[in-house]
């Protein structure tokens, strides 16, 4: 089927607004996406027709928002091909996600001395959780080194593990450089060791088909609102074994099977992990935008985005003095890169007045940026909807700002 992007750009009504007067080229992606009509329009039919508070009631409307919100956990688990729809526990977002295995599973199974791997190219959400666990539980952060072009250094994680390895946390996508990590290798050598992994699929899942039993990751986390779904809503995936060793990371409603003053015995999974009222809205849409990018097909999606990036790169390195950090073999569509001397900044707010939005500064990622030694990059992440013509006007803007402020 022939990608037919301009019908694709029908569906996101932002993608029709004009910023001082200039036509929108939205090019932070990697921040956050667009939401397509059908997304927008089940929230509205959530709140205008299904809205009660689920699971507890026993009236019409609960079942029903109870089945829209138990229906897109189904959705999630066929999407990333998880064994039971019990190994699916929603979250505010990767963050919440990440948090909440780095809570429990110090809890359970991170003590004095022991040791937990995190990647140097970390969004500081797949970072500091860790650090936080490691200094409550006197264990140890290790650092796996990343090269200069951008990819661990292949080799090194063998070096690193200890009999005090406990766990490896890293990103699928790395969102300051585009990387993409070969994470089922990495996962297959991790557990020769018997070392749990956590991949961190925050820039993956929109780009890349994902299959959680194929890579045979024990956690997997991701943002709705990344993955064109909206804001608030996230997956933490987890292998029903974990899930059911780990203990709860919140107290509260929903949570528990049964409450005396004195002891609480908890519910089942997935349940166990949704303490309080859940975002069955955000989870009814965030199934929606799944079913719209099945309905693109995700291999059309990322060959597409494939064909902007090599468009987009060779387009970019035509103005002289630009660099681009992030220079793996293998990337997702994401290009981070500074111009001659200029402050990302300045550049971001210059291409901003022209309609470009950008992203600058550290990207969330500090220790990318201290490998590199800069204070930032102005980073382009391209979607599913982003085209070669916004490219060319994108390298255009670019030559005039540089002009502008040389
Ligand atoms: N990890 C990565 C790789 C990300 O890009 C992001 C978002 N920028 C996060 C984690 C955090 O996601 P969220 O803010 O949606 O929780």
């Amino acid at each position: 089927m022939a990608y037919n992007i301009n019908s694709i750009r029908e569906n996101f009504p932002i993608l029709k607004t004009r910023v001082y007067n200039k036509s929108l080229v939205y090019f932070d992606n990697a921040a956050t996406t667009q939401k397509p009509d059908c997304v927008i329009r089940k929230i509205t039919y959530m709140y205008e027709q299904c809205n009660a508070n689920v699971h507890r009631g026993v009236h019409y409307l609960s079942a029903m928002a109870t089945d829209e919100m138990e229906a897109a956990r189904e959705t999630v688990r066929q999407f990333i091909n998880a064994r039971n729809s019990c190994e699916i526990v929603f979250t505010r977002g990767t963050t919440e996600a990440i948090n909440l295995v780095a809570f429990s599973f110090a809890e359970a199974f991170l003590g004095d001395g022991d040791e937990i791997i995190v990647t140097e190219m970390e969004h500081h959400s797949n970072l500091v959780p860790w650090q936080m666990a490691c200094q409550r539980r006197g264990a140890r952060l290790v650092k796996w080194p990343i090269s200069n072009k951008g990819e661990l250094v292949a080799g090194v994680f063998s070096t690193l593990i200890t009999e005090k390895t406990r766990l490896l946390a890293l990103g699928h996508v790395s969102n300051a450089l585009g990387s993409i990590n070969p994470v089922k290798e990495i996962i297959a050598e991790a557990h020769k060791h018997g070392i749990v992994v956590l991949v961190d699929g925050a820039q993956a899942v929109q780009h890349l088909s994902v299959d959680v039993q194929d890579l045979d990751c024990d956690f997997y986390t991701f943002s709705s609102h990344k993955i064109y779904g909206p804001t608030g809503i996230g997956v933490l995936y987890g292998k029903e074994e974990w899930l059911e060793k780990l203990p709860p990371y919140q107290g509260g409603g929903e949570m528990i099977s049964k409450v005396s003053f004195e002891k609480s015995e908890y519910n089942n999974l997935p349940f166990k992990f949704e303490a309080g009222t859940p975002d069955y809205v955000g989870s009814a849409a965030l199934g929606e935008a799944l079913r719209y990018i099945e309905s693109i097909g995700i291999g059309n999606i990322a060959a597409h985005e494939a064909a902007l990036l090599d468009y987009a790169t060779s387009r970019l390195t035509e103005s002289d003095g630009l660099n681009i950090y992030g220079n793996a073999n293998k990337k997702c569509s994401l290009i981070s890169f500074l111009l001659k001397n200029h402050h990302p900044y300045d550049l971001g707010v210059l291409l901003d007045q022209m309609g470009f939005a950008t992203r600058t500064g550290t990207h969330c990622a500090e220790t990318v940026m201290q490998h590199f030694g800069i204070s930032g990059t102005i980073r382009v992440s391209f979607g599913l909807y982003n085209t070669f013509d916004e490219i060319d006007r994108f390298a255009e803007a670019l030559k005039k700002a540089d002009a502008m402020l040389s």
